[in-house]
């Protein structure tokens, strides 16, 4: 038996590594040895979607590279000031998604909380970069009315927390949610988006392993994440060396498991759940 995590009132290395996020362009750039000429752009968009980016993601960039992918990632460049035909502002379509205070209705059987707006990192290619956090987040109700809807919509069976990032919460607001989403019990399955992991991976401590595993029983979650990145690691590397195409017609295995190529749906399975049509891989080769 898992004994239950003992909530601390020490402020834990994840919550400082979210307070010490490097928000200033001038402190990246310089952290980076880049021409100043790059901050630029990011004090005049402080504004609208402010620099936001952790240390420990920082470290892993490379000095002196403008083009270092991690770094463009979160770099504000000047062209987000373009007016481009065709781009919006919700081009996800969340707006019209909405179907109760923070949540989304898009597929069947599935229902997205906005769980928070607050992030880790803030991400240039964000899709909710204007999303009305303020008023639509399932959390200013203590996500009491969001539970309502789950509990009366019998056709749901999948909750998805996002956000923001809802690792951002506490473990005990985690926890106390994926309880009460526990007991209902035509949902089947919750699941987390987030960035965490990745910007800030000391968030996933203790607590936030006990809430996953208490609440929502699966087999050792961090053991199974590490056997996932293994197995996946060398055809990720065969992407980045070769490219998506020549590693694709080089590699069957890839090739087997390619969801979508230029705008079509080339996997049966995902065709048929969405009801789109089927291309064949090879037509598109
Ligand atoms: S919601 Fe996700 S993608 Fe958007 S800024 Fe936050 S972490 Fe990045």
């Amino acid at each position: 038996m898992i004994p239950a995590p003992v909530p601390s009132s020490q402020p834990s290395d994840w919550r400082r590594a979210l307070r010490n996020a490097v928000t200033s362009p001038d402190e990246l750039v310089k952290l980076l040895e880049l021409d100043e000429a790059w901050a630029r752009p990011a004090r005049s968009l402080a504004h609208r979607f402010p620099l936001r980016v952790p240390r420990e993601f920082v470290a892993r960039m490379r000095h002196g590279d403008p083009a270092d992918p991690l770094l463009r990632q979160v770099l504000p460049l000047a062209s987000e000031l373009d007016d481009c035909e065709g781009y919006v502002d919700d081009p996800v379509g969340d707006l019209d998604a909405l179907a109760g205070p923070g949540l989304l209705r898009k597929y069947a059987g599935r229902a997205l909380l906005i769980a928070t707006g607050a992030c880790a990192v803030h991400c240039r290619y964000c899709f909710r970069r204007n999303f009305p956090y303020d008023k639509e987040s399932a959390t200013r109700s203590g996500f009491a009315a969001a539970l309502e809807a789950l509990r009366a919509d019998e056709s749901l069976n999948e909750v998805i927390l996002s956000g923001g990032d809802p690792l951002t919460l506490s473990d005990r607001r985690l926890a106390d949610f994926a309880r009460e989403v526990q007991r209902i019990a035509h949902i089947r399955r919750l699941r987390v988006h987030t960035r965490l992991p990745v910007v800030v991976p000391q968030r996933i401590d203790e607590g936030v392993l006990h809430y996953g595993v208490t609440n929502m029983p699966g087999a050792v979650p961090r053991t199974s994440t590490y056997a996932l990145s293994n197995a996946t690691l060398p055809y990720m590397v065969k992407l980045a060396n070769m490219g998506a195409e020549t590693a694709i017609q080089a590699n069957p295995a890839l090739a087997k498991g390619v969801n979508s190529y230029k705008g079509k749906i080339t996997y049966p399975a995902v065709a048929e759940a969405f009801g789109l049509a089927y291309t064949p891989l090879e037509e598109l080769l």
